[in-house]
């Protein structure tokens, strides 16, 4: 047994059960897990005593790739070697090799690199207001987003959400977010006014609970904001970069947005995230109008452009329909076996939200005892997002774990 930091052994069996593990120097914005990992290989963890756990949660949807792949880990040492980091100020050929592969492969014209997801929101909400700006409407600055939306944790980003919990106690709401019931066209309409600049949405929402956007609910957005001169804003964070069995979500109702936040799994561990914007939406965008120190680095471009190979590939895209297949006629078998603990089936592609009647935190708990990993999720959901290099194999381990972890709920709840 390995004792570390916090004081506690990774092995020990009450403190794998404990709730959380407070710690002395972190700030306690976490409520944790006492499992602590030292190295992964594709879909599997390790502990630093050895013990495998099969990943389906993939850091929250960002080593879409599985832990340490080859080729982004030589993208990596290849690039530590000769430069990390210089200015924006000078020209980075690696940047301009990423913006060009992901403009080739999306709607948008121009991008700007960040480091997290909620920067790119950050930048997709600017980018709207300044194109209304720039057009002599500077009123026009209203983001209307969706109840149970995530969009990050920057203060503008829990503004477009309208999450209680993330906003209290930050002082008041800031002027000019909005939010209306996902889904809800006629709620959404009644919103819109003189003043409406854009509406941002997820086409799947993650961390609300696997919630996917009809298809028809998407051109009808398109349409409202073409009607209206309203910008689309689609943050594909978590549902972006093949996750739901194509490059972008969006692409299964056939209509495109003038901006979007993609992250998570452009860097496939390191931190890389982008604002994609038409030439024409990112035209308030000038010289001096926005920035970052880090954003589009040379370490940063170097990832990002070895998983966009992986990740534009038509093969991956095809395994993920696959896989997604497989799960859900498995889940829905499940949920048909188990009616006490599974309520629904929820998301798209390989983004799968299971709604639960026993609380979320404990059926985590028992996944982990079968050494599963899945995360969390809002309307008390778990939510499955495996890399989307998953074995079919592993798949079918994973539905086992499942199965096993909700035998497990089922005698809680009878006993
Ligand atoms: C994770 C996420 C974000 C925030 O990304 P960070 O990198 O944590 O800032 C924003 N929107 C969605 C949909 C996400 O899933």
């Amino acid at each position: 047994m390995l004792p570390f930091q916090g004081g506690f052994s990774v092995t020990e069996k009450t403190a794998t059960q404990a709730a959380a593990v407070p710690s002395d120097h972190i700030m306690g914005v976490y409520n944790r897990t006492p499992l602590a990992f030292e190295r992964g290989e594709g879909a599997r963890l390790f502990t630093t005593d050895g013990e495998a756990y099969l990943d389906c949660m993939a850091g929250i949807a960002v080593n879409a790739l599985g832990h340490a792949n080859p080729k982004l880990v030589q993208a990596v040492k290849d690039q530590a070697e000769k430069l990390w980091h210089v200015s924006n100020i000078f020209t980075i050929p690696g940047q301009e090799k990423l913006a060009k592969v992901l403009t080739d492969l999306t709607f948008a014209d121009e991008v700007f690199f960040t480091n997290s997801g909620t920067e790119a929101v950050e930048c997709a909400i600017k980018t709207a207001r300044k194109y209304h700006w720039a057009r002599g409407n500077p009123e026009r600055i209203d983001i209307i987003g969706f109840d149970g939306s995530f969009h990050g944790r920057t203060l503008a980003a829990v503004n477009a959400s309208g999450n209680a919990s993330y906003l209290e106690g930050f002082g008041p709401r800031m002027p000019g977010f909005i939010q209306v019931p996902y889904g809800d066209h006629e709620a959404l309409k009644a919103a819109i006014g003189p003043t409406t600049a854009a509406i941002i949405i997820e086409p799947v929402q993650g961390e609300g609970g696997a919630r996917a956007l009809p298809d028809v609910c998407m051109r009808g957005l398109r349409e409202l904001c073409d009607e209206h001169g309203i910008l689309l804003i689609l943050d594909e964070i978590q549902c972006g970069l093949g996750r739901t069995g194509k490059l972008f979500a969006h692409e299964w109702a056939g209509v495109t947005p003038d901006i979007m936040a993609v992250a998570k799994a452009l860097g496939g561990g390191f931190p890389v995230g982008a604002c994609l914007a038409t030439a024409e939406a990112g035209a308030g965008m000038t010289v001096g109008s926005h920035g970052s120190t880090y954003g589009g680095n040379p370490l940063a471009m170097a990832v990002g452009l070895a998983a966009m190979e992986e990740l534009g590939s038509e093969a991956l895209l095809a395994h993920v329909r696959e896989l997604a297949g497989y799960f859900h006629q498995q889940f829905t078998g499940l949920k048909d076996r188990f009616p006490d603990v599974v309520a629904d089936i929820r998301g798209k592609g390989l983004l799968i939200g299971l709604k639960l009647h026993t609380p979320n935190r404990d059926f985590m708990q028992h996944a982990r005892d079968q050494h599963l990993l899945v995360a969390g999720g809002g309307d008390n959901c778990v939510r499955l997002l495996p890399p989307l290099t998953l074995t079919l194999e592993e798949a079918r381990e994973a539905v086992e774990k499942l199965e096993a972890a909700c035998e497990t709920a089922r005698a809680k709840l009878a006993g």
